[in-house]
């Protein structure tokens, strides 16, 4: 695999992401909270950033692209069509404006488009099918995901449906250290699951250690989160609005 990605933190809770591609030397940011904390990175690696990938207009996603444009003007920024307007307002223009099975190259590294509506109506996902990848944004985390701020709950619950339906193998990196707040709560849903007590002891050793939840399989997380599991759009819905006041 000449797949590498390379996961760091951003403010407080944010992921910072860099995809890169051994085979060409093609490096990617996926969504860019800070740059300062991406231009480390990419010092420390000796990586030279070709490409932008943008999920979605929050601003804890994007403030810091135009700072890191102005270090790497040659990156291509790829943002979701549905948001263009408002993301371009912050980032200046994008090189690609993205819908629904878009394809997108980071050197030799092929991606593709899905949109996950609900979190923001233009929110998207990015699939690197052959490498197993799946960067998802503020859709889903490690046994949550995303807060319903824009769409309809029968939007998210399709989103979701979307992405668990990906291969098993499925990596997932997403926008937010959450899982252990997360966990508390789906423990509280779904006592009685052994694999999610399993994960939930070692996302605890991990934070007590400092180490990332992140990043897990999507076999894991249909074992586990409590959101994709929910097998119906009501029942979905209940669990997010009791979330939402937990
Ligand atoms: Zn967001």
């Amino acid at each position: 695999m000449t797949a590498d990605v390379l996961q760091f933190l951003c403010r407080s809770d944010n992921f910072g992401l860099l995809l890169h591609d051994g085979a060409s030397g093609a490096t990617a940011a996926i969504d860019v909270p800070d740059a300062a904390p991406y231009l480390a990175a990419l010092k420390q690696r000796g990586w030279t950033l070709t490409d932008i990938l943008i999920t979605h207009r929050h601003g804890d996603h994007i403030d810091g692209v135009p700072e890191l444009r102005a270090q790497f003007p040659q990156a291509k920024l790829h943002i979701p069509a549905a948001e263009a307007e408002r993301i371009e307002a912050v980032t200046g223009k994008a090189h690609a404006h993205l819908r629904d099975g878009d394809g997108v190259h980071v050197g030799t590294l092929m991606g593709s488009v899905i949109e996950t509506p609900g979190h923001t109506l233009g929110h998207i996902a990015y699939h690197f099918a052959k490498e197993h990848l799946l960067f998802a944004g503020d859709t889903l985390f490690s046994l949550g995901c995303g807060r319903v701020f824009e769409g309809t709950m029968e939007q998210m619950w399709d989103s979701l449906c979307k992405l668990a339906a990906l291969p098993p193998e499925t990596r997932l990196w997403c926008g937010h250290e959450y899982t252990q707040a997360n966990g508390r709560f789906a423990l509280s849903a779904d006592p009685d699951n052994a694999d999610l007590q399993a994960r939930m002891k070692d996302v605890d050793a991990l934070r007590l250690q400092g180490a990332f939840t992140l990043p897990v399989t999507l076999k894991q997380e249909l074992a586990t989160n409590p959101f994709l599991r929910a097998g119906n759009v009501a029942t979905f819905a209940d669990l997010r609005e009791r979330k939402n006041k937990a």
